[in-house]
Order: C-alpha cells, then sequence, then structure tokens
C-alpha cells in the first residue's frame, strides 16, 4: 500500500524524522485557512500517489492565504500523471541551500534492505543512477544485525557530505528511517529531497513510504490510511468479503482455487486468445458461500462476458465446489455463461452434479484448454 506524502510524514514523525508543519485541505477555502493557521509562505502540495507533483505544476509556493487559496484551485482537479488532485498539503515553506536524497527499500535479489544516499537530490533518482552513478552510495544492511551506526557514517561519508552538523543530522534520520522502514513493515521509505536550509537545518521535504500489503493486519493504524475512494471499487468489494481479486481489464472472469492454478488460468486464457477479466483465486474451500461470494465480485465487473471456473481438487473435493458452484446459481442471478472444468478429487461426481442439475448457461468442459477455448469464444 502506497502512502500519501502526508500520511508518510505522519509517520516520519512518529519516529522523530524532521518535517515541516502543516495542514491537509479539500478545497480552495480550506487551503486559505490553512495558510493562516500556519502563517507566512507556504508550499501547496498535491496530493496524488505518484511522483514528479514538482514538475507537473502539482507544488507550489504561496506567499499569502490570498494567494495560497489560488494556488489551491490551481492544482486541485489538475491530472497528475493520470491522477487527479482532490487533497492538498499545506506546510511551511522551507528555504532550501542544498537537496539531497535517502532512500530505504527492501532488496529482493540480497534479500536485505538497500540504503541509498546520494548530495544530488531533487530529481529522479533513476536518473542519478544513469547518469552520475559514483554520486550514489548503495549498501546493504544485515536484518539480522539490525541498524548499526557505521552504516549512517558509511553513506554520509561516501556521499561526500563535509559539514559535521549535517553529517551528524543525516546520521540521525538514517537511524530513524531504519526503524521506521522495519517497524512499519515497509517495501520503501524515501526522502526526495532531504533539504539542508540555509541555517545548516536538516529536513524531510517530501515521503514516499509503500507498506506491505500482506503486514498491515499488524498495523490497523495505517491499514486506516487507506483510501477507499481512490482505491478500485471491485478490489475493495473483494476486500470486504475476504475474495483474493485483482481487477483485469479483459472479457473473460477467472475463479481458480489456489494462486498458482489462478495464475495459470489467466496464462491458458490468453494462450486460447482471449483477455482476462481479474485474477481470483477461491482459495483451499470451494464451499458455497465463498463461491458466492467471488462470483458477486466477479458478476459485478460489466467487462466480463464469460466466467471460467478452473478447479484442481486435492484437499478440496470437487463434488463439493460443484454443489457451492450450484448453490450459488440458486441464491445469485447471473447472466454471463459459465465454463467449469473440474480435476482431480472426485471430479467425475462433481461433473455428474452439474451435468444433471444441467443449469442454463453452464458448461461442463473436461480439460483446462477446452474450458478456456470455450470460454473465450463464449466472450467473443
Ligand atoms: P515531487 O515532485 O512529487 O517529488 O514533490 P516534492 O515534494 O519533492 O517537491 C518538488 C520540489 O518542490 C522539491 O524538489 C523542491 O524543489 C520544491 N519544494 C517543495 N517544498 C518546498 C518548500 O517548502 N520550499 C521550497 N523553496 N521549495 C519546495
Ligand atoms: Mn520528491
Amino acid at each position: 500500500m502506497d502512502l500519501y506524502e502526508h500520511q508518510g510524514k505522519e509517520l516520519f514523525a512518529r519516529f522523530g524524522i524532521p518535517v515541516s508543519e502543516g495542514r491537509l485541505a479539500l478545497t480552495p477555502q480550506a487551503a486559505r485557512a490553512a495558510a493562516e493557521e500556519l502563517g507566512g509562505q507556504v508550499v501547496v502540495k498535491a496530493q496524488v500517489l505518484t511522483g514528479g507533483r514538482g514538475k507537473a505544476g502539482g507544488v507550489k509556493l504561496a506567499e499569502s492565504p490570498d494567494d495560497a487559496e489560488a494556488k489551491a484551485n490551481d492544482i486541485l482537479g489538475l491530472d497528475i500523471r493520470g491522477h487527479v488532485v482532490e487533497k492538498l498539503w499545506l506546510e511551511r515553506a522551507s528555504e532550501i541551500a542544498k537537496e539531497y536524497y535517502l532512500s530505504i527499500t527492501f532488496d529482493r535479489g540480497a534479500k536485505r534492505p538497500l540504503l541509498m544516499f546520494t548530495t544530488q537530490g531533487g530529481i529522479e533518482i533513476e536518473e542519478v543512477a544513469a547518469n552520475n552513478p559514483d554520486a550514489l552510495v548503495r549498501l546493504h544492511a544485515d536484518p539480522l544485525e539490525g541498524f548499526q551506526p557505521w552504516l549512517a557514517r558509511r553513506l554520509v561519508y561516501g556521499g561526500g557530505v563535509e559539514d559535521p552538523g549535517e553529517q551528524k543530522q543525516i546520521a540521525a534520520i538514517v537511524e530513524r528511517l531504519y526503524r521506521c522502514f522495519v517497524e512499519c513493515d515497509a517495501m520503501l521509505c524515501e526522502i526526495n529531497p532531504l533539504i539542508v536550509t540555509p541555517d545548516g537545518e536538516v529536513r524531510a521535504l517530501d515521503a514516499k513510504v509503500t507498506v506491505d500489503d500482506s503486514a498491515l493486519y499488524r498495523h490497523p493504524d495505517i491499514a486506516e490510511f487507506r483510501d477507499t475512494k481512490a482505491a478500485d471499487p471491485l478490489e475493495s468489494l473483494a476486500r470486504e468479503k475476504g475474495v483474493t481479486y485483482v481487477k483485469l481489464d479483459g472479457s473473460v472472469g477467472i475463479l481458480g482455487n489456489g494462486a498458482g492454478l489462478s495464475m495459470s488460468t489467466v496464462d491458458v486464457v490468453v494462450v486460447a486468445g482471449g483477455t482476462p477479466a481479474n485474477f481470483c483465486d477461491l482459495g483451499g474451500g470451494g464451499s458455497a458461500e465463498g463461491v458466492v461470494d467471488a462470483l458477486e465480485v466477479i458478476t459485478r465487473d460489466p467487462q466480463v462476458r464469460a466466467i471460467f471456473f478452473n478447479i484442481f481438487g486435492g484437499i478440496t473435493r470437487c463434488d463439493e465446489v460443484a454443489r457451492g458452484i450450484l448453490e450459488a446459481l440458486r441464491r445469485i442471478e447471473i447472466s454471463v455463461p459459465i465454463v467449469v472444468r473440474l480435476d482431480g478429487t472426485n471430479a467425475e461426481e462433481g461433473r455428474r452434479l452439474l451435468t444433471e442439475a444441467a443449469p442454463p448457461n453452464l458448461h461442463v468442459a473436461p480439460t483446462m484448454l477446452d474450458a478456456a477455448r470455450k470460454a473465450v469464444e463464449l466472450a467473443a
């Protein structure tokens, strides 16, 4: 889950990383009020889940509450890389002498957190990595040892920071950011720019934080940040119902049991010349309840023209799943055709149940490829 800048900064502040004082605003009037409260020069910042806001005109300085209202008016509704601005963050403007960069990501290849620092901040880090790779200090931390002060010193000296005051402040920020990264189960904590003011004060001017979705259950306070309005409505419905669902762009709705089989089902639909409308994993059970919930989510997508039900019975018994499907069809009305492929434990029994009940619009196919072809044909 990606956090908005203001949410990332809220986390940073909890860990003692210096950020500017600010306020949220949803309207130009609220922006004016926020600017009045903050006093002096403020910066008005679009809150969207994408970078490059500065370049796109989503970050503007304002000299007065009047000006803040005008700038808010300009920024609200702006389309930044496909994200429409509905929320603003206003903070007391900082004077900038230098712009640095600091981040911690999870390096899956190395199985370690990767710390990166450069004094060439403010621009996108990919640019620094491509044009000036020597300026970028990269360092892995050992997750078992945890944070060690030498890590921060290596970053700061390696990056060529000479001022002792800056060195000390940045080292402290590295340590706090590492704690934030680990304690929040983050996948990314990025500060770009990490600024130095003309008075020599170091502060996070931006915050980009991604938290591991699978760890959100341990962080109810962070899970609360989730913006249900910005999320896909179908994915929100699926989450409510406990269905594992990812919306895709095609016309064949997919339901499998187990993540591996569901992914293969996505592939085989493509092989058969179709386009998958979603990934949906029924999980282990195959109870009527689970089938109803999953079908409810899938059929809510108007792009779905046919559904491919792909079940391999291991512990799950195919006759159970067949009963689940029939029960689901009694409980909800489904207008699109369904193709079912059952294999594994009690597959014959399952197929027999479906063939005998013979609900309209339900097709039983012998193999996965046959089923995919049939579903693709029906969706065309
Ligand atoms: P991004 O473009 O989405 O990464 O948004 P940032 O929050 O990084 O802001 C972009 C740029 O706006 C920064 O690199 C700064 O140059 C500038 N900026 C942001 N906040 C301030 C501020 O308080 N004062 C000044 N002078 N410039 C700012
Ligand atoms: Mn930035």
